[in-house]
């Protein structure tokens, strides 16, 4: 009412203008909605679904199997997060108890970078890699974050030492993972003004705020390699580090034709921009691969069914313990043309040849 010089007091404005100042912690906060709506339970997926992301290095694969075979997953790409001797053992266990329902994306071998030789190194590596069935490699966040070289400088992405690498990379047909940057609130104050405040309190590692280089630098330098490798398939992991910013995500898949992205762990920012997000998938369905980044359960995997085939509205997203934000999200009632294509087709392109 500031601009509304007041004569008297009023009923009406005491009411509108009300505020309190409570003391509930947030943490004890648990509101439940009133909404009365629509839930779809869908117990196996419409097609079957390749997960192209998570990982699962920890965990028996027998169990997973049966997670899998009871809602609809046919393959799981298991992104191992051990270099050398460990990766290997983690490879062959999984490979040896399905060889046709596990695969693995390697981790980049940071080790050894002060040396001479680290892209001879890294090339060895990669073949060992490759010999041992990995269909893919991964770089990580802290390439462009945290990583430096033997000077103490931090390490850009597009530096012009690792072009050998990535050529090949392009000679062995062997996609290139990116998980550059991160979510844009991780690179924000953890304050009271944070919408991921919870989350991050939880993972203060993941608070990048006051780093060296901006979020915006780390997604262009990363569009540098993809742009200076056309041979190179690549895939930016959670939707390329962009899912708050659909706009500025399909100019990057308009001017890179060979990135695909990956939606593990953002159904939750994807679902509360519904419109939005499923104007994307239709227009991009050709580049977009289903992924999950979560612990392999029923419970989880039909969470984002429900999120992709069902008009079902305001419900909680699958997600970590410590969940990204307090909001819920809205399916997206993809078309069967889309559903296939992410569920699977997309993901089988980047596969080798059997
Ligand atoms: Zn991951």
């Amino acid at each position: 009412m500031s601009d509304v010089q007041m004569v008297k007091k009023d009923k009406f404005v005491d009411m509108v203008t009300a505020t309190a100042q409570v003391d509930l912690k947030l943490s004890d906060f648990y509101p439940r909605s009133a909404l009365v709506s629509k839930v779809t339970t869908v117990e196996t997926p419409r097609f079957p679904v390749i997960d192209y992301h998570n990982h699962l290095d920890s965990l028996d694969p027998v169990a997973v199997l049966e997670v899998m075979d009871a809602c609809g997953i046919e393959k799981i790409v298991n992104i191992t997060m051990q270099v050398g001797e460990s990766a290997f053992q983690i490879m062959d266990r999984f490979h040896a108890t399905d060889l046709k329902r596990f695969f693995t994306i390697g981790w980049m071998d940071w080790s050894d970078l002060e040396k001479s030789n680290f892209v001879q190194l890294t090339i060895d590596r990669l073949h060992q890699l490759v010999e041992r069935g990995v269909i893919g490699i991964k770089f990580w966040k802290d390439f462009g974050l945290t990583l430096r070289d033997q000077n103490g400088g931090l390490l850009r992405i597009d530096d012009e030492r690792f072009v050998p690498i990535f050529e090949e990379c392009g000679k062995l047909k062997l996609p290139v993972m990116f998980h550059t940057a991160d979510p844009t609130a991780f690179f924000d104050p953890i304050d009271a003004n944070n919408e991921r405040y919870e989350e991050l309190a939880a993972h203060p590692d993941w608070g990048f705020h006051g780093v060296p280089v901006t979020k915006r630098e780390l997604i262009e330098q990363r569009n540098r390699v993809i742009t200076r490798h056309p041979e190179v398939q690549f895939v930016g992991a959670h939707c390329a580090e962009c899912s708050e910013d659909l706009d500025y995500l399909s100019r990057q898949l308009d001017a890179l034709p060979n990135l695909q992205i990956d939606f593990s762990a953002r159904s939750p920012e994807l679902g509360r921009q519904p419109y939005s997000a499923r104007n994307f998938f239709l227009k991009y369905a050709d580049r977009i691969l289903f992924g999950t980044d979560l612990l392999p359960t029923v419970e989880m995997y039909r969470l984002y069914y429900r999120f992709l085939e069902t008009d079902d509205e305001y419900f909680e997203y699958p997600s970590h313990a410590s969940r990204q934000g307090r909001w819920n999200i809205y399916g997206l009632f993809l078309p069967e043309d889309v559903l296939r294509k992410v569920y699977r087709e997309n993901a089988l392109k980047l596969f080798p040849p059997y």
